[in-house]
């Protein structure tokens, strides 16, 4: 696990041992709602059978608890969601299990849309959306394997041949005219 993901779950637990007691003023009554916009299923209808979490394979390993999240969500508790939503892992598990057809991965994406917005954007994500449009791809590539493809006579990765060069112009032009590099805030990366 990187030290981002560390930082915002100890984060979490801290707040969860601190402050045992929710004050009403930390219950927004328009979370659901604005989780569905976002394109989840309606937290509300969660029967909080547990299922989720237990076939989660992130669950198993550290302090994430699936249906936790999906209560905070019910009470509309946005700031304990805020740290939780970037180690799942959408491998939809938990969907497959849900007795109600809630669908937590969906709705952990729903909640990274509204954190984005809201400007809490873990440092890998910015990385990850730089290299999209340095290399056409989240990872940076490596060039050791390209020196190690040549050796073997095969050709360049995509992303180190001329060519490409069109292909990343055309993704800056796309996520420039989404408005994605203004909402990451990678405007300085891309160039139109
Ligand atoms: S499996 Fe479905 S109904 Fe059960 S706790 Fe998880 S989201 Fe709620
Ligand atoms: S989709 Fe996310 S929450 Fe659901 S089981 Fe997979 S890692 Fe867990």
């Amino acid at each position: 696990m990187g030290e981002v993901e560390k930082t915002f779950i100890s984060g979490l637990k801290e707040e969860l041992v601190e402050e045992k007691v929710i004050d009403e003023s930390q219950l927004d009554p328009n979370f659901a709602k604005e989780i569905k916009k976002y394109g989840g299923k309606d937290v509300m209808t969660c029967l909080q059978c547990g299922n989720c979490t237990g076939v989660c394979p992130i669950s198993l390993k550290i302090d994430y608890k699936t249906r936790s999240i999906i209560k905070y969500c019910q009470f509309g508790l946005r700031t304990y969601t805020l740290g939780t939503r970037w180690v799942c892992a959408t491998c939809y598990r938990c969907y497959e299990h849900c007795p109600a057809d809630i669908n937590p991965a969906e709705v952990m994406i729903a909640l990274r849309h509204i954190a984005v917005r809201e400007g809490v954007i873990p440092p890998f994500i910015k990385v990850a959306a730089t290299n999209l449009v340095r290399y056409g791809q989240s990872v940076k590539p490596d060039e050791e394997i390209n020196k190690i493809r040549k050796e073997l006579g095969l050709g360049d990765i995509h992303t180190f041949s001329p060519d490409f060069k069109k292909v990343l112009r055309e993704i800056s032009v796309l996520i420039h005219a989404s408005k994605y590099d203004k909402l990451i805030g990678i405007e300085d990366e891309v160039m139109v």
